[in-house]
C-alpha cells in the first residue's frame, strides 16, 4: 500500500497542499478528482518525491519512504503525465528500453527484449522501429505506459493521462489503463475522466483548495455526495 500522511506544500506563500491524506491498498486503484488549481499534480508529484513535502509523511507499504534516496522511490513508482514526454529521436523501443539500461542496467540485448515484450502488452510491438512523431497521439501515450511499466513498478502514477489526446483516441488509453487496474496494479490515477473513476476505481478523492473535500467508494461519491463543494463540482463535470 502506499499512504500520504497529512501532507503539506507549500510555493512561496501559496500554501497547495493543506494537510492531505491518501491512501491506495495494494492492488487497488484510487482516482483523483477536482478542479483546477486544486492541487491534484503537486500531490502526486510530493508523493513520488519530485518535490520535498514542507511537513507529512509517504509510507511505502507501512514504511516512511522519506528517508531513502528519492530515486530509489520514483524507480518504484511509475509516472504517466499528459504530456508524452517521448524523446523524438529515438525509436520507440528505446525509449521504453533506455531507462532499463539506464537505470535498471540490463544489457543491451535483455533491455531490448523486455521492451519489445512490454509493447507487446500495450500493442504497440509492431510500431518498435518507429519515431514517436509518426504515431498517434494514443499510441504515444500508450508508449509513455509500457515505458514506466518496464521498470516493474509496484504503484502507477497518472496525471490526466487522456486530456492531450483527440476525443477518439481517449478510450483506448482509458481501456489500458482499465485493464491494468483488473490486473491488480496498484493506481492513483488523477482524471477528469467521470466514467473512468466511477467504474474502473475503487476509491475516490475528492480534492478542493489543496484539501481533501471528501472520499470514499465511487457509489457514495457520486451518488450520494455530502458536501456543497463536490455536489457542485459533479453538478459542472457530469
Ligand atoms: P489542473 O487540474 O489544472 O491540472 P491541479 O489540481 O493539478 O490543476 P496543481 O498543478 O497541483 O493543480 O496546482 C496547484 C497550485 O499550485 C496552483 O495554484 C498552481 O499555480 C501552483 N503550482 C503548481 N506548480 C507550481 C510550481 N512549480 N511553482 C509554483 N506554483 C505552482
Ligand atoms: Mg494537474
Amino acid at each position: 500500500s502506499l499512504t500520504g500522511k497529512n501532507l503539506h506544500l507549500s510555493f512561496g506563500s501559496n500554501h497547495v497542499l493543506r494537510g492531505i491524506d491518501l491512501h491506495v491498498e495494494k492492488g487497488t486503484t484510487a482516482s483523483v478528482i477536482g478542479p483546477s488549481g486544486s492541487g491534484k499534480s503537486t500531490l502526486l508529484r510530493v508523493m513520488n518525491r519530485l518535490i520535498e513535502p514542507d511537513q507529512g509523511d509517504i509510507l511505502l507499504d507501512g514504511r516512511s519512504v522519506l528517508k531513502d534516496n528519492p530515486d530509489e522511490l520514483r524507480q518504484r513508482i511509475g509516472m504517466v503525465f499528459q504530456q508524452f514526454n517521448l524523446f523524438p529521436h529515438k525509436t520507440v523501443v528505446d525509449n521504453v528500453s533506455l531507462a532499463l539500461r539506464k537505470l535498471r542496467k540490463l544489457p543491451a540485448e535483455q533491455a531490448r527484449a523486455e521492451a519489445l515484450e512490454q509493447l507487446d502488452l500495450v500493442g504497440l510491438k509492431h510500431k518498435a522501429d518507429a519515431r514517436p512523431a509518426n504515431l498517434s497521439g494514443g499510441q504515444q501515450q500508450r508508449v509513455a505506459i509500457a515505458r514506466a511499466l518496464a521498470m516493474k513498478p509496484e504503484v502507477m502514477f497518472f496525471d490526466e493521462a487522456t486530456s492531450a489526446l483527440d476525443p477518439e483516441l481517449v478510450k483506448g488509453v482509458l481501456a489500458l489503463m482499465a485493464d491494468l487496474a483488473k490486473g491488480g496494479m496498484t493506481m492513483v490515477v488523477v482524471t477528469h475522466e467521470m466514467g473512468f473513476s466511477r467504474n474502473v476505481s475503487d476509491t475516490v478523492t475528492f480534492m478542493d483548495g489543496g484539501v481533501v473535500v471528501e472520499s470514499g467508494p465511487p457509489e457514495q461519491i457520486f451518488t450520494n455526495p455530502q458536501t456543497e463543494r463536490l455536489q457542485g463540482f459533479l453538478s459542472d463535470v457530469l
